[in-house]
């Protein structure tokens, strides 16, 4: 493998930050070209002094501004500023790899824009593809980028297919090629345990303290509703090009196996691995070829157990919403996607409360109208539409 020149959108965040740490155990095999982020000037001036990229973007002017008066004289970054410089440092010549780790909505265009300039696409930000779907695989078909999924279920269950099929993203014949089903794996995330009355009173931070992983603010929450179960199925169903029978979601709490692919001859293959980023990062970073991520290997001996059990409908309402959503048309995980960001940011804000998240996701599914979505600005409209009545709905909520 020649050297890659890298772009990481979200360098900032929790993938963007794994990314790099992979990078930095292989000098040799990485440059990085652009780092990206919203508005944390902090991060971005470290990363900027430790990887020497040859452009940090900045989306927001005042975070640009005060990056490059920080920035010390002899380094050679340049500092970009706006959304559309995110699509710029997708799509430039020189760039082999994007990381697309962004978080939600906002990472549609830019990761778009290196699918269109048929790079190679490591996908993190699973928002993107729930909400354009079909648009979305039909433009890498077009441009005949590579797309590799980085969401570790995603990674695993691409990990369990045949070289073959692993150069059909989006678009592979699952049932002709002896597989039965999907198996999605979660972990049920902080309050699968919980009391159901006790579900309602649930803070921020105890949303966000999942059990196995550590992640960004927005996918803990989605964790702890199982909508981030939801959008993975959503996601699934896209990369692996599934129908509803081939599709399952299992709670394994202790987040050893990622995902498994059922086989009709009864195998079922799993990947297994310490419950760490670095894994599906360094493999989506690397492939064909393995290399070190960092991350220690499984020790066995010491797993006492390995349980499985049915997702409960009752405490996870928003993984019903989005199995339903997924095969009604795009509008409605597009819709699906939207309200969620805004219930989840509200959440946070302390503005609704953790079971409302779900309540809106449905009020908004059952009270829209759901147009057809034929191009990726009619998705982009509706998304603000939706986002509009969500806001609309929270505060007669609140
Ligand atoms: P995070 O919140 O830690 O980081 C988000 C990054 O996106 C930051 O660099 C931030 O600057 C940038 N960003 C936020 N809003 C932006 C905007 N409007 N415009 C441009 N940039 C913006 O998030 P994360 O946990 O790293 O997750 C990133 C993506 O990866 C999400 O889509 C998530 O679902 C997916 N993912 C994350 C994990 C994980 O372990 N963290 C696992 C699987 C998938
Ligand atoms: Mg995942």
């Amino acid at each position: 493998m020649k050297l890659q020149r890298i772009t990481i959108l979200g360098a900032t965040g929790s993938i963007g930050q794994n990314t790099l740490d992979v990078i930095a155990q292989h000098p040799e095999r990485f440059q990085v070209f652009a780092l990206t982020a919203n508005t944390n000037v902090a991060d971005m001036l470290t990363l900027c002094q430790r990887h020497q990229p040859s452009y940090a973007v900045m989306v927001d002017t005042r975070a640009a501004e005060q990056l490059r008066q920080q920035l010390p004289g002899g380094c050679r970054t340049e500092v970009l500023v706006g959304a559309q410089a995110l699509e710029q440092v997708c799509a430039a010549h020189e760039v082999d790899q994007i990381m697309a780790a962004i978080v939600g909505a906002a990472g549609l265009a830019p990761t778009l824009a290196a699918v269109r300039a048929g790079k190679r696409v490591l996908l993190a930000n699973k928002e993107a593809l729930v909400m354009s779907g079909q648009l979305f695989i039909d433009e890498l078909v077009r441009s005949q980028a590579e797309l590799l999924p980085v969401d570790s279920e995603h990674n695993a269950i691409f990990q369990c297919l045949t070289p073959e099929l692993q150069q059909q993203v989006g678009t592979m014949q699952l049932h002709a090629h002896g597989i039965q089903h999907i198996l999605l794996t979660g972990s049920g995330g902080p309050f699968l345990n919980l009391p159901l009355d006790e579900l309602s009173a649930q803070t921020p931070s105890a949303a966000c303290a999942h059990p196995n992983w550590t992640m960004g603010q927005k996918i803990s929450v989605d964790s702890a509703t199982m909508l981030n179960k939801g959008l993975e199925y959503i996601e699934a169903r896209w990369l692996f090009n599934c129908q509803p029978e081939q599709l399952q979601v299992l709670i394994h709490p202790q987040s050893v196996i990622h995902s498994m692919v059922q086989y009709r001859d009864g195998s079922v293959l799993a990947q297994m691995g310490q419950p760490d980023m670095r894994t599906p990062i360094a493999h989506s970073m690397l492939y064909p070829e393995r290399g070190v991520s960092g991350v220690n290997a499984l020790d066995f001996a010491r797993i006492s157990e390995l349980t499985f059990v049915q997702p409960d409908v009752q405490r996870f309402p928003c993984l019903s919403l989005a199995q339903q959503a997924c095969w009604q048309g795009q509008a409605a995980t597009t819709a699906l996607n939207a309200t969620n960001e805004e219930a989840v940011a509200a959440f946070l804000n302390g503005q609704i409360g953790f079971t409302q998240i779900a309540q809106l996701c449905d009020q908004v599914l059952q009270q829209m109208d759901l147009p057809n979505l034929e191009c990726i600005q009619a998705v982009v409209a509706f998304d603000q539409e939706v986002r509009r009545v969500s806001q609309t709905l929270m505060r007669a909520m609140a």
